[in-house]
């Protein structure tokens, strides 16, 4: 049996190894596939299982690859297969679901305490001489933030925003949260449930944890935004069309927006022309938030667990 990896580099650039998928059968792994359907259809050949994490599998794909019983999603999220025709032709379509929960919550924090402290910054101008030229003991480039009494509002209160409510409550944050789904179980005296607009008023800090829906498609935008508190902080390790990025960008070039962190944008990899590039106190990563070895491992174990599951007929994280 022929199994393809479409685009393996990201999940395991060296650091893991493919053995766990080897066990089932001849594996070809490619660290990355050009999206054209040609190139995509060419390396399938006639494999059984593929596996991919964000090489696109069309209907088109599909059509010419009848092969493929089995296509495992190396990511939670699974837009880049079309479900409904993989449905129609019956493949299996399996994903990762909670493999990197606690990695994206403590990345969020990351984020945020490098907006209220800017440490790398700070670095970076001691390493110039700022501090040795400095009249002063100390200096510092950027208002400082502490964190204790802040409200933060989580939107989308699935796994990993539970995860990063927890975290906020040592740091003395009272948490708002707002989710279409409630589970009143999981309020307590410093995390409520709240309308959007609840959120959006009286947040200090604004976190996004839902998916990328139609109707969560740029949640920020001027209108939100505007209703916002002057100086609020937005951090987005969620998906980047959740925001609209001219309007985030014309927020804090006026200073409405105090500050902004986002470790994923509109367009992956980012663009040169991408208006966050040249944004005041903007802080973008790439992408990473789900990429500790310890994650990737998750991942990767899953990935076995569900291949194995598919082939003796008990399949598990099924998208369909
Ligand atoms: P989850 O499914 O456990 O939680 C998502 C929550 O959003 C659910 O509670 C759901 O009810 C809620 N929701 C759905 N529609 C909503 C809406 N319109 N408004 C408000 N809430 C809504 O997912 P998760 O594991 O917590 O992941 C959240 C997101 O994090 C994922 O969708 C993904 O985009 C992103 N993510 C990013 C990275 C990264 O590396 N940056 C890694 C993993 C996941």
């Amino acid at each position: 049996m022929d199994i393809v990896v479409l685009d393996g580099y990201t999940l395991n650039p060296g650091d893991l190894n493919w053995d766990g998928i080897k066990q089932f059968g001849n594996l070809t792994v490619y660290d990355r596939t050009d999206f054209s359907v040609d190139n995509i259809v060419n390396r399938i050949g006639s494999a059984e299982i593929i596996f991919t994490n964000k090489t696109p599998i069309s209907k088109d794909v599909m059509i010419k690859v009848p092969s493929v019983k089995y296509i495992g999603v190396l990511a939670t999220g699974y837009n880049i297969v079309d479900i409904k025709s993989a449905k129609e032709l019956g493949k299996t379509v399996t994903n990762i679901p909670s493999y990197g929960t606690t990695a994206v919550a403590q990345f969020t924090f990351a984020l945020l305490l490098e907006l209220c402290h800017h440490i790398g910054d700070h670095s970076e101008a001691v390493k110039k001489g700022a501090w040795s030229k400095s009249p002063d003991f100390c200096f510092w480039n950027y208002p400082l933030i502490e964190l204790s009494g802040k409200i933060m509002g989580l939107i989308g209160f699935g796994r990993i925003g539970q995860a990063t409510a927890k975290i906020a409550q040592p740091f003395g944050l009272e948490v708002m949260v707002y989710d279409i789904h409630q589970n009143k179980e999981l309020e307590n005296e410093n995390c409520k449930y709240v309308s959007l607009d609840v959120l959006f008023r009286g947040s200090d800090i604004i976190s996004l944890h839902c998916p990328l829906l139609e109707s969560t498609k740029e949640i920020i935008n001027k209108n939100s935004i505007a209703d916002m508190k002057d100086g609020v902080l937005i951090i987005n390790t969620s998906r980047g069309p959740l925001i609209n990025e001219i309007d985030l960008c014309n927020a804090l070039n006026a200073g409405k927006v105090g500050g902004a962190a986002v470790d994923v944008v509109s367009v992956e990899p980012i663009k040169d022309d991408n208006p966050l590039l040249k944004a005041n106190n903007c802080l973008i990563t790439p992408h990473i938030a789900w990429a500790p070895k310890e994650s990737r491992l998750r991942l990767m174990n899953i990935a076995v667990d569900n291949l194995r599951a598919f082939l003796k007929g008990e399949s598990i994280n099924v998208v369909c």
